[in-house]
């Protein structure tokens, strides 16, 4: 594949190509494990060797897939890991140890929000959580001598706020720690945060990537651009590692040390590893994700028009939308598009939203967003329940809240649906 490919042909045609007589579709590799000769051959792969030994760690469609989406994301390297929370969870602990920090910004999705606010502060790592659109004196003094990382999302879930990325990139490289950017909602078809100075980012290509709610998922992809060397903050990839007879990430895989160490320390020993036949179907995703994003974000302008000008509606965001607070932002870093997500209040607040939700017949309720079908969820009472009231604040989340996740039907089906449902209150 050529670097310079439109994103459109990238989806299509990355990560795989077929030599003379090869299957032109790529194939499942359906197998744990791989066949050697002989006893050396196969010792040779546990001194982190090219090659595969076993699917927990490597198998040759989940890297084709990986493969691809690093291709997408104008990154160096990429591995998949079997959800969008491993990933994460891979692409901060792979650098992270007890007695570490991170700064995070507070509008982020409710379960990477628990991930750092519960799960990593028991294992001993500290997190502070700040508000995106704060200063950069104000995101400083963050800050402590153990942060390690800087972690948002390009557009999030559900407050559809748009991160910064060249404001967090400042302050993340002044303390010499990497910005971790998880952009699952826009997709690098509308942001490719690496071009802004974001080091990792991080998918859960649960959504949009395999888009057709088929394939739980999840990338991690390096830009390459981090220098790990630079301080004595990384020792897992500076310093021996003792599992690997003494390998050094950063010396002997280079540009490809981090992923490397994800793949050979962290799917080794936590086995967040996808199918390959799930690898396959977001493969399949993936081929059709410049088209469907494409729709999603028209049908999802559509309607996000149609909610701000209904007098029943209490607000509505949509970083499409001109009266969007983060318009500056939208036209910086996504000038093509955002995303099909859409949040919006009906006035009677929680009750109105509940008894609108019900009434919806094309909506669905479902606990997803972002795939063909037009989804519905009410974050306060599902995905973000766990939360306390002040911490739905500090999410973006309201009670009222209605997260709608336009999908790809003919939009005046999708408006009818929400005329209807709004003509019942
Ligand atoms: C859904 C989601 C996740 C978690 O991904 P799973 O694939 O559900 O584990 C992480 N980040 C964002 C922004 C998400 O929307």
């Amino acid at each position: 594949m050529k670097p310079e490919y439109k994103i459109e042909t990238k989806c299509v045609q990355s990560g795989y190509s077929p030599k003379n007589g090869e299957p032109r579709v790529l194939p499942i590799y359906q197998s744990t494990t791989y066949k050697y000769d002989t006893g050396t051959a196969m010792a040779k792969l546990f001194d982190l060797e090219p090659g595969y030994m076993y699917t927990r760690l490597a198998n040759p469609t989940n890297d084709a897939v990986a493969a691809k989406i690093a291709s997408l994301e104008g990154g160096v390297a990429a591995v998949l890991t079997a959800s969008g929370q491993s990933a994460n969870f891979f692409a901060l602990i792979n650098i992270l140890g007890a007695g570490d920090h991170i700064v995070s910004s507070a509008t982020i999705y409710g379960g990477t929000f628990n991930l750092l606010n519960v799960t990593m502060r028991k294992i001993g790592i500290d997190v502070t959580f700040v508000d995106p659109r704060a200063d950069e004196a104000t995101l400083n003094a963050a800050f402590r001598p153990n942060t390690k990382a800087v972690f948002g999302e390009t557009i999030a879930n559900p407050s559809l706020d748009v991160l910064d990325i060249e404001k967090f990139a400042r302050v993340a490289h002044a303390h010499g720690v990497p910005l971790i950017v998880d952009n699952t909602f826009p997709t690098p078809v509308n942001c490719r945060p690496f071009e802004f100075g974001a080091d990792i980012v991080t998918h859960s290509t649960t959504k949009y990537m395999d888009g057709h709610a088929c394939a739980l998922g999840g990338a991690v992809v390096d830009s390459g651009n981090f220098d790990w060397e630079q301080n004595d903050k990384f020792p897992g990839l500076t310093t021996p590692d003792e599992s690997y007879h003494g390998a050094v990430y950063t010396r002997d895989f280079g540009k490809a040390g981090y992923i490397t160490k994800i793949v050979a320390q962290l799917l080794r020993d936590y086995g967040s590893t996808p199918s390959p036949q799930n690898s396959f179907y977001l493969n399949l995703g993936l081929e059709t994700l410049a088209l469907r994003v494409e729709r999603h974000c028209q049908n999802a302008q559509r309607v996000a028009e149609f909610l701000e000008q209904d007098e029943r509606i209490s607000w509505v965001n949509y970083p499409g939308l001109k009266s969007s607070p983060d318009r500056a932002l939208v036209e910086k870093y996504l000038p093509h598009g955002t995303c099909g997500v859409i949040s919006f209040g009906v006035k009677g607040g929680r009750e109105a939203a509940e008894k609108f939700m019900n009434r919806l017949e094309l909506a669905a309720i479902v606990t997803h967003v972002a795939d063909t079908r037009t989804c519905v969820l009410h974050p306060a009472s599902t995905t973000h329940r766990q939360l306390s009231d002040k911490e739905l604040e500090e999410c973006g989340v309201t009670p009222d809240m209605i997260r709608f996740s336009v999908g790809i039907e003919n939009v005046e089906d999708i408006l009818a649906d929400i005329e209807q449902a709004l003509a019942s209150l």
